[in-house]
């Protein structure tokens, strides 16, 4: 294998309604998984679910039949922590929600406290209730600074939606009248850290996703390459209503198997030391101010 070919780009993959919907994993995303793996093609798995710990979304993976490592996963409770001990070491906070967010805030030297936060910070889980709220009110409005893994308003379940954090987050703001920062996508914070652990430049990576407003309006942002999946969350239907669009739609990841495996061929076929650019064979448009 030649390492030139496959240092030539790379993937942030979104993993709700990418690679599964609740359990039940989407067809195919197994196999572009280990043709990634295969080829050594890095990528990331990166979510705005804050619940779970790494360790906790290689075992989801393992389950459904997708095998990765904790490095291949980056999560918006990472994000944040290290955001949060960039912006001020050793400091402490109040958080509403769960062990991906409580783990990795301990990991990036963080005390999580129940008196006079530096920082209050929301993340999705099933331990909200009003009498966090109010403590939390009340830290804000005592001068700790409110901080959300990300804004998302709901997230999908195998019933349909649960409130998200954004939702959590919305109480907050209004009770407080406090404007929160968020970290998760599509905020750069997050989508250029994860960048940035991929080894790659901008132009070389692309971000795959089923969701407008949080994986296509960042990758457009960061002036990555952009696929919508449409195996989530958004139809086409629903296109017409933003002003950015991605730069591909396919149905689901299976579409990519085979797109992968064209390039590949054409690649070894044709020009085996010189690798086409990743635009050329998702027929992308030159990127601006790489
Ligand atoms: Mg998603």
């Amino acid at each position: 294998m030649n390492a030139d070919v496959t240092q030539e780009f790379g993937f942030l993959i979104d993993m709700d309604g990418v690679l599964y919907r609740g359990s039940e994993l989407i067809r195919g995303a197994d196999v572009f998984v280990n043709q990634l793996r295969r080829r050594g093609i890095p990528f990331r798995f990166l979510t705005n679910n804050s619940q779970r710990t790494r360790r906790d979304v290689v075992a989801k993976l393992s389950r459904m039949g997708v095998q990765v490592e904790e490095e291949h996963v980056f999560t918006c409770a990472m994000a944040t922590a290290r955001f949060l001990a960039a912006q001020k070491p050793g400091g402490t906070a109040y958080v509403i929600g769960e062990g991906g967010l409580l783990t990795a805030l301990h990991q990036n030297g963080y005390a999580v406290v129940d008196h006079d936060p530096d920082f209050v910070v929301v993340g999705e889980g099933r331990t909200f209730n009003l009498e966090m709220v109010e403590t939390a009110v009340r830290m804000i409005l005592g001068g700790a600074k409110l901080i959300a893994t990300n804004p998302d308003p709901s997230c999908p379940t195998a019933n349909g939606v649960r409130p998200g954090c954004g939702a959590m987050v919305a109480m907050l703001e209004t009770a407080t009248g406090v404007t929160a920062f968020s970290v998760g996508k599509p905020s750069p914070v997050m989508m250029r850290a994860a960048r940035k652990e991929l080894g790659l430049s901008t132009d070389q990576t692309v971000m795959i996703g089923d969701t407008m407003e949080t994986d296509i309006l960042g990758g457009v942002q960061l002036g990555f390459h952009t696929v919508l999946v449409l195996s989530g969350g958004t139809t086409r239907a629903d296109l017409g209503r933003y002003a950015y669009s991605p730069n591909l739609i396919v149905d689901s990841i299976a579409d990519l198997v085979d797109l992968l495996d064209q390039k590949m061929s054409d690649q070894t076929a044709t020009e085996p030391t010189k690798p086409r650019p990743v635009r050329d064979w998702l027929r992308l448009p030159e990127c601006v101010g790489v």
